[in-house]
């Protein structure tokens, strides 16, 4: 069965077709900058072998549309590695936000649709993209069935406690404000993937998933359930992220609009897209962070402490949540790359049991990797997230009933 994975944004398209007999990656590609001047599709033949191959293409690439007649003519056409459409057997969408309604992997119709077009005030950078991504596909391949997969599935299991905020009663009654929590397919998939590298039944195993890459988030899982989570209503609260602030205050709106005259509008922008390391630095890559610093630019620097003293608070209070802690995991960009962010993400945890060991921290893997010493109390891995494979596992599951 071939399952085709798209993550599709407001001006990209992702995806991946996976053959399910073996999980390999048959082809992906990236559709970049749509509705831009120039777009650009990069286009990869079996990626993860010694045969993989590469086409890359620029040219103006005004809508989804587009981008995606491109992809789909790279993967079904004379190149391709499908000779014809009819082979795939089912598509599976990655959506951030699919509020209180959609949790469960979902099979879609125009029910999912209208539902998702309902939650877009909860996550406005997301959800449009998904439902273009949505639109398109579903034009081009109308025969074949199409599953959403919910970025917020994992986290419904978290506690009242945990998901509500101390607000008026009725927020929650009318308009279902609350936390949702986010990342929740590479949160539950490193949790299980830790479970089985450390050897422990997922049921009976608790664990602290920091996901570290352009949007950031921690969630801490006991006895295989997620009980609470960084981000909340929306993809903003919680961790320092790329562009995102995380945690502020939420009198901040107020202020601004008192001292700045800035509207809601204008603050949102402002905590979504100019904000956390950006806003602290001027740059949001890692790599570009510690090229700086290297330098002597003091404010990258206090970016990087800013981010990792964020983490390690949280680390902290999710033990607090935990209790015992089987393992702290480090995935995605930065967790799976950067060796500094998790040294000093968990600084100071010793007296807790965290202890890593800085050889094997300084370590590159794209298996599993075990960064604790032996006399840790709390297992330290490294693991690297694939969550279009677990949108593709969740996709066959929902075919096969
Ligand atoms: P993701 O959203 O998981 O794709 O992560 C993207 C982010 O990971 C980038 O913006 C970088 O900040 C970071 N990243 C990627 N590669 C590296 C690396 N080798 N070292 C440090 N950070 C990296």
């Amino acid at each position: 069965m071939k399952v085709l994975v798209i993550n599709s944004g407001s001006s990209s398209i992702k995806y991946q077709l996976f053959d399910m007999g073996d999980e390999s990656v048959l082809c992906s590609g990236l559709v970049e900058r749509i509705g831009e001047e120039v777009g650009s599709l990069t286009h990869k033949i079996a990626p993860d072998t010694d045969a993989a191959d590469k086409l890359a293409l620029e040219q103006p690439i005004p809508d989804h549309e587009v981008g995606m007649t491109l992809a789909i003519d790279l993967i079904c056409g004379e190149r391709g590695v499908v000779k014809d459409k009819s082979e795939i057997a089912a598509i599976g969408h990655r959506i951030v936000h699919g509020g209180e309604k959609l949790h469960q992997p979902t099979l879609v119709d125009d029910s999912v649709v209208e539902e998702l077009e309902k939650i877009i005030p909860l996550a406005p950078l997301h959800n449009p993209g998904h439902l273009a991504g949505i639109s398109v596909a579903r034009s081009l391949f109308p025969d074949v069935p199409q599953v959403v997969v919910m970025d917020t599935a994992y986290h419904q299991t978290l506690p009242p406690e945990a998901y509500m905020y101390a607000l008026p009663y009725e927020l929650y009654d009318e308009l279902r404000i609350r936390r949702y929590g986010f990342h929740g397919t590479s949160h539950c998939y490193v949790a299980k993937e830790a479970a089985r590298v450390v050897g422990k039944s997922f049921e009976e195993f608790n664990v602290i998933t920091v996901h570290l890459g352009n949007g950031c988030s921690m969630t801490a899982t006991k006895n295989g359930k997620a009980v609470d989570t960084s981000m909340g209503i929306t993809p903003l609260e919680g961790l320092v992220m790329g562009t995102r602030s995380g945690d502020v205050d939420p009198a901040l709106h107020a202020l601004l609009a008192r001292t700045k005259n800035m509207t809601s509008e204008d603050v949102d922008r402002m905590l979504n897209k100019e904000s956390g390391l950006k806003g602290l630095c001027g740059m949001n890559d890692m790599r570009d962070i510690h090229a700086a610093i290297a330098k002597g630019d003091e404010k990258a620097k206090l970016a990087l402490d800013v981010q990792t003293y964020r983490n390690r608070k949280y680390i902290g209070s999710f033990m607090a949540v935990l209790g015992t802690v089987d393992a702290i995991v480090f995935t995605a960009g930065i967790g799976e790359n950067d060796n500094i962010v998790r040294r000093e993400s968990v600084k100071g945890l010793e007296c807790f049991g965290v202890k890593i060991d800085e050889e094997i921290n300084a370590q590159r893997a794209s298996e599993p990797l075990k960064i604790s010493t032996d006399d840790s109390s709390v297992a330290v891995w490294v693991i690297p997230t694939n969550e279009e494979l677990a949108i593709a596992r969740e996709t066959k599951d929902v075919l096969n009933g």
